[in-house]
């Protein structure tokens, strides 16, 4: 038996695959490994995002559960507040 995870009240249509009347589109590379990939009819589905290419197309899908933000832009760290941090010795 699988343990994968299935794209819950999904159906087939002459569109594609459907949630919710919403056509899927399939996930992309990036996207193995990601905790939200959902598989239907031998295909594989994000359960947040329908379109998931989209969801990169400007870098990192903000979804991602496989995927560490990166240290630099969104874990920059506030010098004046490091130092106050520093200076009550946390
Ligand atoms: S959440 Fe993002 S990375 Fe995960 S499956 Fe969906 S689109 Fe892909």
């Amino acid at each position: 038996m699988s343990d994968e995870k299935t794209l819950v009240g999904a159906v087939k249509t002459e569109q594609g695959v459907e949630l919710k009347g919403i056509v899927m589109q399939p996930i992309i590379d990036k996207c193995e490994g990601c905790d939200r990939v959902r598989s239907f009819e031998e295909e594989k589905f994000c359960s947040s995002y329908p379109v998931p290419a989209r969801k990169w197309a400007d870098g990192r899908c903000n979804f991602a559960t496989h995927i560490k933000v990166e240290s630099g832009k969104a874990a920059k760290v506030n010098p004046l507040k490091a130092s106050k941090r520093a200076a009550k010795g946390r």
